[in-house]
């Protein structure tokens, strides 16, 4: 018997949404990726980083990723000692459960949400408590005054789209002691965000990726944002060259092009509302999102048969067998275009 640790042999581990090969065969709709390139900023900086002959790759990255906490700093308004990069949000998620949940202590989380945090904790051999949701997008039973460790909430919430108030964030971390990590995966989507909660609040911790908005999840950058000690803290857990020379230069171009990105979000939005609008006129149940992405229930409760139905034709959505989402699908938002044929295809499904 190989000698793994108990919670590692019972896991069974994340299931990533699918990948196909032949990516270029799919209208891809499964995994809230942005179907604009990135900025051709970020090009251009690859390749200066990466020279004629790649000389620049000898030679480590900074461990600090100082330039790239600078130009996030900037960004948001925060002193660069308030930010931490990270290798992917995922990162950054895993790390404070690190930092802040021992083994056998308890995070919670908002059930349905992103399922990698328990996965998380099952690594660190933390426990968990999930909360469902009430009928109004509220935490049902959560305690006047939260005692476990951590608490992730997930606003605009994944899959369902919706986004808590922010007036709402602000009471939850007034209501725990733990650090409340607002996962703002999707924030440049809304209208609203929790930055200002983080001045406010000393368990305050929002996360954010480049892999939605900035077109960069193949690129594997995110951050979080929080009191200059929890960032101390993450600095020690991290590993200390957790971001590639070349994931660093595309950072900085990235955040650096407002412009370009501020126009792909508006598009997203406008295709989104209006394929939410399309599928409700079909019948479908479909939540209003602040993410690029909407969960969509047809008219007869039978998410799997739509899903089978659009896989079949080559557009891939997200299905989930949990009882709670069994009934509808999570489809990312692509081009106009895109959204045409998958709208199309809907009606021929029936
Ligand atoms: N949080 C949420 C809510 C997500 O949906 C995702 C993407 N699957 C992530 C975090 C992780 O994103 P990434 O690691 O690509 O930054």
């Amino acid at each position: 018997m190989i000698p793994l640790r108990p919670n590692i042999s019972a896991m069974k581990g994340y299931i990533p949404g699918f990948q196909p090969a032949d990516e270029t065969e799919y209208i891809k709709l499964n995994t809230n990726e942005n179907p604009y390139p990135p900025s051709p900023n970020v090009v251009a900086a690859i390749l200066a980083e990466l020279g004629a002959d790649g000389g620049a790759l000898r030679k480590y990255p900074s461990a600090s990723s100082r330039k790239l906490r600078e130009v996030a700093g900037e960004l948001y308004g925060f002193d660069p000692s308030w930010i931490v990069m990270a290798n992917g949000s995922d990162e950054v998620l895993n790390n404070l459960i690190r930092a802040f949940a021992g083994e056998g202590e308890e995070i919670g989380y908002i059930h349905p949400s992103y399922s990698y945090y328990s996965t998380l904790a099952e690594i660190q051999g933390a426990r968990v408590r999930s909360f469902f949701l009430s009928h109004s997008y509220r935490i049902e039973d959560f305690p006047d005054f939260y005692t476990g460790k951590l608490f992730f909430l997930t606003t605009p919430n994944s899959p369902l789209g919706f986004a808590f108030p922010i007036n709402y964030v602000a009471e939850l971390a007034g209501r725990m002691k733990g650090m409340l990590v607002v996962d703002e995966a999707y924030a440049d989507f809304a209208d609203s965000n929790a930055l200002e909660l983080v001045k406010k609040y000393e368990n305050v911790v929002v996360t954010r990726t480049l892999s939605k908005s900035y077109s960069l999840a193949g690129m594997r950058l995110g951050l979080a944002i929080a009191r200059p000690e929890v960032i101390a803290a993450l600095d020690k857990i991290r590993d200390h060259y957790h971001l590639d020379r070349l994931a660093q230069a595309a950072c900085v171009a990235a955040l650096e092009d407002q412009e370009y990105i501020r126009d792909h979000i508006r598009q997203i939005c406008e295709t989104r509302e209006w394929f939410t609008a399309e599928l409700a006129k079909l019948g479908y149940d479909v939540i209003p999102s602040k993410g690029n992405f909407v969960f969509a229930t047809p008219p007869d409760r039978d998410g799997k048969r739509v899903y089978e139905g659009l896989s079949g034709r080559k557009i891939l959505a997200r299905h989930f067998t949990d009882p709670l989402l069994v009934n509808g699908l999570r489809i990312s938002i692509g081009t106009r275009e895109e959204m045409e044929t998958t709208l199309r295809v809907v009606r021929e499904i029936g």
